[in-house]
């Protein structure tokens, strides 16, 4: 699943390719209707005909079309996968929806499971009622963390997983962070250390960091553009790696399912 390097990598690429177009036509290839959630295929394109994309940027996981008036909102969720243009040989089987331009190009929007989503709002205020900090904001700091986990009487995997503390985590980096910090994804949060939260919020900005240079991890079936692909998967330490050493301390790595998550972790590293 995309999380917010990958959905950053893709806004990276296709923010040069779609800044100034003109939106002429949106269309459902594989008459999939329900990828528009916020309104009917006939009343998407009426709101949208003719507006210009300002921008475009991510919030938590989602990318974001800052439009003339009002924004086009994508989020990936499993599978979804843009692509500009299309080829003869590519099936249209699985394309949600497409962008059709003025000036004539287009993006399509691909998606094997078919979660992935289209949302049209006239202003973000719904996006940022549902997400919390940016960790890559000014916003999240040590403080700003630690004033989140002194009230939740939850385990740590779960309350990293909820977009509402911090926008755009998700499973691998949050297995990443925390074995980083030497914290059991078990642990109930508002009982972790001051010293291993620092950690904690010293480590999340910076593997996002790092992923995002490395345009992501290619693991589960990720993909965006064409011909690019994530490069982060080498640096992981802890994620599918279950059954393999430990790299600080050569225990064999342990994979347990938290919330129903596959969660990674060090036994020894990490004790609850
Ligand atoms: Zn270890």
């Amino acid at each position: 699943m995309p999380e917010l390097p990958e959905v950053q990598s893709v806004v990276n690429y296709f923010k040069p390719l779609l800044s100034e177009e003109k939106i002429h036509k949106i269309t459902s290839p594989n008459g999939y209707e329900k990828v528009f959630d916020t309104h009917s295929f006939l009343n998407i394109n009426i709101v949208t005909k003719s507006l210009r994309i300002n921008d475009v940027f991510r919030k938590g996981k989602y990318i974001v079309l800052e439009l003339s008036k009002g924004y086009l909102c994508i989020h990936l969720r499993m599978t979804g996968q843009l692509q500009m243009d299309i080829r003869e040989a590519d099936s249209l089987k699985h394309c949600s929806f497409a962008i059709f331009f003025e000036s004539g190009k287009s993006v399509y929007f691909r998606d094997y499971r078919k979660f992935g989503r289209l949302y049209y709002y006239k202003d973000l205020d719904i996006l940022n009622d549902k997400l919390g900090v940016e960790p890559l904001s000014d916003k999240f700091d040590y403080d700003y963390l630690l004033g989140r986990v002194k009230g939740s009487n939850g385990m740590i995997k779960p309350f990293l997983l909820n977009q509402k503390h911090i926008a755009g985590l998700g499973n691998i980096y949050i297995d990443e962070c925390l074995w980083l910090s030497k914290i059991h994804p078990k642990k109930i949060a508002s009982r972790i250390s001051k010293p291993k939260i620092r950690v904690l919020s010293d480590a999340i900005p910076k593997i996002l960091t790092q992923a995002i240079e490395f345009n992501g991890t290619t693991i589960i079936n990720f993909s965006y553009g064409n011909q690019v692909t994530g490069d982060f998967k080498q640096f992981l330490n802890v994620f599918g790696k279950q059954g393999e050493a430990c790299p600080r301390c050569k225990t064999i790595l342990k994979k347990i399912f938290v919330s129903q998550r596959g969660t990674h972790y060090c036994p020894k590293c990490q004790k609850v």
